[in-house]
């Protein structure tokens, strides 16, 4: 029949179209249905890629305003950003990147259902909305929905003024002053774009610290740059409420000194988290078990209901701290169409996940923070090794920053790295590969790191774990 197939994925972000591909490749007829025009999800289309391509913009910026210290010449001309192009470019690599997947699809020979799905029972799905038809699954459904931007309550995000990341990597101007609520990797990265860019940006956390899922020294180093940097950081301050009109809104922020502040700014940015997208799927109905809307599953991905399984952005395990990554999400998806394509799989080790937040300077992390390994009773060892005394940095003019190691003293294990400064989200792929192979600090210190290169210094954190850094 036409529409049976092995595998039926609804979502085509990274965990959707990773896991179609490999299912594909396991020799399973697969189908995918997305509602969106285009296929690779949050990720593709308002996420990773078009934040990024923003940031690499920030960067060019950067070193063009610096052009006199390289010995470039740029004439005369005020230096600025040309946002018709700056989102030319955007849009231009959105649709090279999202035509990629489709060409992969045709490649591997997955169906695109274009429409809305819900899950009909017995291995039915209903597409709705588009081409609409029920699909039937001979092996299994993977729910592969994702999540959408939050709000909070007192604060209405109009898409206007009161705006999500959605709408801020399209934005045509660049605004004269930006509040963002929330300093988590989406918050940041916004920050570092806008001021870069020529923005006043007011950033307001409710914790008290930036980047608080990192390493606290990191949310230091962060927050004595972005001073610099001249971002206005208020940490343990609450948006209590915001109004928007035509021109502008009003945010009202209690700070952490118990003082109340009112700032006008072009736009307020909502950037406190996501949650999951179930609506519309009749998950519920479906038997799906569901907390806080997020789907529930066991350590392969399998849902209450046998042959409906869950990945990426929607799932949870029941216990909080699932991570909302793409390659979190892609990891998921491979393991999860090797298992229905019935290889032996292995579950993932979340400890072991790298995170990399792009601001400026860039974050990367992987394994426990010192606090984490503290708070789990390891002899914990330190080690740090700051940019400022590295070649390969002062060269690049970028010494801001560390890479901070924490080691297990017993053991000699490596435990978490923690890096901000230059290349740090390149860098963390060496850190994150001694994780899993579960490599001593002894091993990293003794690998070689080529010289002169940004790596060093993750070989100097290792040998300043036993007191032993060359350059510092
Ligand atoms: C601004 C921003 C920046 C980010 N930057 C990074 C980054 O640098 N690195 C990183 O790892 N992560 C980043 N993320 C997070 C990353 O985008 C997500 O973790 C990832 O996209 C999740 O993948 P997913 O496949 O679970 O879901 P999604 O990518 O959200 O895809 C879900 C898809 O399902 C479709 N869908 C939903 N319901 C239905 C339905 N009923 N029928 C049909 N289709 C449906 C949606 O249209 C969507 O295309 C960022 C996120 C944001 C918002």
């Amino acid at each position: 029949m036409a529409n049976e197939y092995d595998v039926i994925i609804i979502g085509a972000g990274p965990g959707g179209y990773v896991a179609a591909i490999r299912a594909a490749q396991l020799g399973l007829k697969v189908a995918v249905v997305e509602k969106q025009k285009a296929l690779g999800g949050t990720c593709l289309l308002w996420g990773c890629i078009p934040t990024k391509a923003l940031l690499e913009h920030a960067h060019a910026l950067k070193v063009v305003q610096h052009a006199r210290e390289w010995g470039v010449t740029v004439g005369e001309a005020a230096i600025g950003i040309d946002m018709a192009q700056v989102q030319a470019r955007k849009d231009k690599i959105v649709t090279v990147l999202t035509r990629g997947i489709e060409f992969l699809f045709k490649k591997n020979k997955i169906d695109w259902i274009k429409g809305t799905a819900r899950l009909a029972g017995h291995g039915g799905v209903d597409v709705f909305e588009g081409d609409t038809q029920t699909l039937r699954a001979r092996r299994e459904i993977v729910v592969a929905t994702g999540s959408a931007a939050r709000g909070v309550p007192g604060v209405a995000i109009d898409r206007k003024r009161i705006i999500t990341s959605d709408e801020a990597i399209s934005l045509r101007e660049v605004p004269n002053a930006i509040a963002i609520m929330g300093s988590g990797a989406v918050g940041v990265e916004f920050a570092s774009i806008f001021r870069r860019f020529g923005s006043d940006v007011t950033l307001f956390e409710l914790l008290p610290r930036l980047v608080p899922v990192e390493d606290e020294a990191v949310s230091a180093e962060l927050e004595k740059s972005f001073r610099r940097q001249r971002i206005a950081c208020h940490t343990g301050a609450k948006v209590t409420a915001a109004r928007a009109d035509a021109a502008g809104v009003d945010v009202d922020a209690q700070l952490a000194d118990g003082r109340t502040q009112t700032i006008r700014v072009d736009y307020l940015l909502v950037a406190v988290g996501r949650g999951p997208v179930t609506t519309g799927l009749e998950a519920e109905r479906a038997g799906l078990e569901l907390d806080g809307g997020y789907v529930k599953v066991d350590a392969q991905y399998r849902t209450a209901v046998p042959g409906i399984s869950a990945i990426g952005d929607v799932i949870t395990f029941g216990a909080p701290g699932h991570p909302q990554l793409a390659h979190v999400a892609s990891a998921e998806g491979v393991i999860t169409a090797e298992r229905i394509g019935g290889r032996d799989v292995r579950t993932l080790n979340y400890d072991h996940v790298p995170g990399c937040t792009y601001c400026d300077p860039e974050i990367g992390s992987v394994g426990l923070t010192e606090q984490d390994a503290r708070a789990r009773g390891y002899d914990v060892r330190v080690g740090t090794f700051p940019f400022s005394a590295l070649g390969r940095a002062r060269i690049a003019g970028e010494i801001e920053g560390f890479v901070k190691i924490v080691a297990d003293g017993t053991h000699d294990g490596v435990l978490g790295v923690h890096l901000i400064g230059p290349r740090s989200t390149e860098l963390v792929a060496e850190a994150t590969l001694a994780l899993r192979l579960e490599c001593t600090v002894e091993k990293l210190a003794r690998t070689i790191h080529a010289h002169p290169t940004m790596a060093e210094a993750v070989g100097e954190a290792a040998h300043a774990v036993h007191g032993a850094a060359i350059h510092m």
